[in-house]
């Protein structure tokens, strides 16, 4: 049996990625004395993924300059890092973490940041040598190996930003691309039908095969990867696969310890689960997001993780403040830098500022007359300004909104 007292922090954090980070940095600058403990599945310090399908998979940028701090740091802090451990199981009765060693410790307040795991394909094939996906660095080291190795022609499967994104680095690579998406079109459930046309577009041009309303039925090959087949009985030769399906939030310890939820757990606007004590920020926990209407969600984004990391120290010092950011995103694919703010969710109109074919535009989503959201393509003005309409809830007409000579700021009064 085991007698020893189990370790105590005064803050566990389970997941050190971006939201279990950012709610270390935030309690510390808050003035918190106490003690925090994060706990990571990763063997690295906590670090940036957004590059992993960016500068990082274009060997532009070294891994050491994704670190969010330096790796002392944390440890200098007095925060405890406990890295290449997984907690599996939340006693809220005991307030107690158990971690995969069977080691337990004792939280004043837990912090669920633990993200999720990429989604995997799961048709006859998907478990061959060669099929990718990008989700942590060593997911990315190893599919750089293979494109080291000679990998040349890589079936991306999925048109969300992660796709998109691969794509776009691996087709600059010399790569030949088949990109597979399931839906009519790409960034179908994230953005309008104008800026996926757009991207469509693009891709094309810079040749990669890019084919929407096409499923995947198997994937072929003796051990590693050769083929795709989809359901129509065409067969894509390709020498890797690379998966960019969304993600499966890791929250199991949390719902079999009795948290509300169901595809991530959910929280209230404080990031409050329905355990005491227990908050969840980041990828896995749904809210109701008062930018789309009170509808519950999740959202994956750097800002949606920072803010509430910032929102559950400023809960744990006694100064609580609702969640009410606004949601904005950002993605690189080839020369261009796209800016979001908002969610374009259930929006009735779409107004195009810009012609597209110069590279720079706006798309601005309305509903009832108000601006809820705007895709910014090398547009920084837009996006920053945007940004401000969004959040007073501007109604502009139309016409001058369409009009990009017209600052969006000028209708803000409107
Ligand atoms: P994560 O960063 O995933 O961190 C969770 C950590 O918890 C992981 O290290 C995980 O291993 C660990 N963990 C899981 N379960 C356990 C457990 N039981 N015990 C201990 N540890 C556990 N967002 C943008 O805004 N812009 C972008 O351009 C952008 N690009 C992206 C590109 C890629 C390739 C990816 C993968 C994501 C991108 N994102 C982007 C999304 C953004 O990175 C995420 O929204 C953000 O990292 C979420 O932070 P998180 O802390 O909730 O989850």
């Amino acid at each position: 049996m085991d007698t020893a007292e189990p370790a105590h922090a005064d803050v566990v954090i389970v997941g050190a990625g971006r939201a279990g980070a950012q709610c270390a940095l935030a309690l510390h600058k808050e003035g918190f004395a106490g003690s925090i403990a994060m706990i990571g599945r990763e063997t690295e310090p906590p670090y940036e993924r957004p590059p992993l399908s960016k500068d990082y998979l274009a060997s532009a940028k070294a891994f050491e300059r994704l670190y969010i701090r330096p790796p002392g740091y944390w440890e200098e802090k007095g925060i405890r890092l406990m890295l290449g451990t997984e907690a599996v199981g939340v006693d809220p009765d005991a307030r107690q973490v158990t971690l995969f060693s069977g080691e337990r410790i004792g939280y004043g307040k837990l912090v669920w940041a633990a993200g999720g795991e990429a989604r995997r394909l799961s048709c006859p094939g998907s478990g061959l040598a060669g099929v990718h996906v990008v989700r942590t660095r060593a997911d990315c080291d190893s599919l750089m190996a293979e494109i080291d190795g000679g990998a040349r022609s890589v079936a991306v499967i999925g048109g969300g930003y992660i796709g998109l994104e691969a794509a776009a680095v691996l087709t600059g690579l010399g790569c030949k691309v088949t990109l597979l998406e399931a839906l009519p079109r790409v960034l179908a459930r994230v953005a309008g039908e104008e800026l996926s046309a757009f991207y469509e577009h693009e891709h094309r041009s810079h040749g990669v095969d890019l084919r929407t309303g096409v499923s995947v039925s198997e994937l072929l090959g003796e051990g590693h990867v050769s083929a795709v087949r989809l359901a129509d009985g065409s067969v894509i030769a390709a020498d890797m696969v690379i998966v960019g399906i969304g993600i499966v939030p890791a929250v199991g310890p949390l719902l079999a310890a009795g948290a509300a939820g169901q595809d991530g757990v959910d929280v209230d606007e404080y990031c409050r689960t329905s355990l005491p004590d227990v908050y969840a920020i980041g990828d896995c926990a749904r809210f109701a997001a008062n930018y789309a209407g009170g509808k519950i969600m999740r959202v994956e984004s750097m800002q949606n993780a920072n803010d509430m990391a910032n929102c559950v120290a400023k809960g744990i010092m006694g100064r609580a403040q609702p969640y009410r950011a606004l949601p904005w995103f950002w993605s690189d694919q080839y020369d261009l830098r796209l800016q979001s703010a908002g969610l374009a969710i259930g929006y009735e109109r779409a107004v195009l500022r810009g012609d597209p074919q110069t590279h720079e535009f706006s798309v601005v989503y309305l509903k009832a007359g108000r601006i809820i959201a705007i895709d910014c393509v090398n547009a920084v003005a837009d996006f920053v300004q945007g940004r401000k309409l969004i959040e007073a809830g501007a109604c502009p007409d139309p016409v001058r909104l369409a009009d990009p000579e017209v600052p969006l700021l000028e209708l803000l009064a409107a």
